[in-house]
């Protein structure tokens, strides 16, 4: 029996990882510590807190005491650290809790979990620890910088690799890219916004602990995620609320950044990979060959959103309580130019041939299947949206569009 402390588990990523494992492991015992800011919402995690499996701490991870009382309390054997301040545009505006989460918090995590899992020291001086432990930083294709895109309307992707080949085979929509570089696991560390630097930070010393203690650590760096349960002032599930509500959709400078968009289940599948075969030390890159431009992202979500949302050119019945757009409104002209922001990388783009080659990862859910899977929980889940979307959120949203 694994038991998993899961920092972040009120979050986006870190709730569908813990559903993620609940439903695949049924001997495993999930501990959630989660500090419950904007970002962090229990409504997300609410069946699976009612689940014998999952205990729940609601608490910071630069609290070192909390974190020495839950390692006292359960025997962790594997760390995954989600817990972070996540959003580009908030670094922007204030970096100071960036670097103490993201870097400090980790620290935190890494320290209490070595002081736990020590066993004595080997003939050369280094800490030895208890078999099959393992702390996973969930890093991001951020702390690599950003790529030339320098095809600009993107061709179809020539897999030359045989594992690759494999992966992409039979897929609905053969993905494109945007640029010649890929990014992999040798690609040196550039990143452009206080965020990535502060997940940087985080991802260097998380290794430095590999080799100075030999401490037990595996990274994964992970493109763009997108599913359920996605904050709505991320790009997607902003753009699906403000259709809804027939308010413009905001694109930054000309929307030609590219990203490569994964499923969020594949993500998490990807880390479980990581955790149970990655071999120590090492980082693992997770994406999805799924390259796109923002403005197309935007322009295909409007495309399902009219499809799925009227009949002939009215509200389906069931969605009429919420969806104040018409079928005429619900297009393009919704699409508002804003400001770029500052300093915007312009491609990111995963190699994830190693964690193909080495655990047998796939990304799974084609980018068709996957937005039009998300709408439709977005269109079923309302309550969860206007939870999240009350209070703080509002705030921000008001004062940055
Ligand atoms: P999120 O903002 O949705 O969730 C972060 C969670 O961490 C929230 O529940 C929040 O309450 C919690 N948290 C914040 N500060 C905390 C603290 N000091 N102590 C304890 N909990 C705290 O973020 P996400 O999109 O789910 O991302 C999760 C992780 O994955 C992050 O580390 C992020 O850098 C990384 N990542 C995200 C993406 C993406 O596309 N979203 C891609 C690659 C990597």
């Amino acid at each position: 029996m694994m038991t998993y402390l899961v920092t972040g588990g009120a979050g986006f990523i870190g709730a569908n990882f813990v559903k993620y494992i609940l439903k695949i492991h049924s001997d495993c015992m999930v501990i959630i510590l989660d500090k419950l800011t904007y970002a962090g919402n229990l409504g997300t995690i609410k069946e699976e807190l009612s689940d014998s499996r999952v205990s729940f701490y609601k608490g910071d991870i630069c609290n070192k005491e909390l974190i020495e009382n839950i390692f006292m309390s359960h025997n962790i054997d594997t760390v995954v650290n989600f817990a972070a301040e996540s959003h580009v545009d908030r670094s922007i505006e204030d970096p100071g809790i960036f670097l103490k989460t993201n870097i400090l918090g980790t620290q935190t995590l890494m320290d209490v979990a070595k002081a736990n899992w020590t066993t004595g020291k080997d003939s050369n001086g280094y800490p030895t620890f208890l078999e099959g432990k393992k702390f996973l930083q969930v890093s991001t294709d951020e702390v690599y910088g950003h790529l030339d895109r320098d095809i600009p309307e993107g061709k179809v992707l020539e897999v030359t690799n045989d594992a690759l080949k494999e992966v992409l085979k039979g897929r609905e929509d053969m993905p494109k890219a945007f640029g010649k570089e890929f990014f992999t696991e040798e690609t040196s560390l550039k990143p452009r916004s206080p965020y990535a630097t502060s997940k940087t930070a985080a991802d260097m010393l998380v290794r430095a602990y590999a080799e100075t203690y030999h401490f037990p650590v595996n990274v994964t760096r992970c493109s763009n995620n997108y599913g359920p349960y996605h904050f709505p002032e991320k790009l997607i599930p902003l753009i699906i609320k403000n259709i809804l509500e027939g308010k413009s959709l905001p694109v930054y400078g000309d929307g030609k950044q590219v990203r490569d968009w994964l499923y969020v289940e594949d993500h998490c599948k990807g880390i479980d990979m990581v955790i149970n075969g990655g071999t120590l030390g090492e980082a693992y890159n997770i994406g999805g060959f799924n390259e796109e431009l923002n403005i197309n992202i935007v322009k295909k979500t409007i495309d399902i959103v009219r499809e799925l949302v009227f009949e002939g050119e009215k509200v389906k019945p069931e969605y009429s309580s919420f969806v104040k757009v018409s079928y005429n409104e619900c297009s393009y002209n919704l699409i508002k130019y804003v400001a770029d922001r500052l300093g915007h990388d312009a491609r990111y783009a995963i190699d994830p041939t190693k964690t193909v080659k080495e655990l047998g990862f796939y990304p799974e859910t084609p980018f068709t299947v996957g937005i039009r899977k998300t709408i439709k929980w977005y269109l079923d889940n309302q309550d969860w949206v206007n939870e999240v979307a009350s209070g703080d959120y509002q705030k921000y949203y008001q004062a940055m569009y």
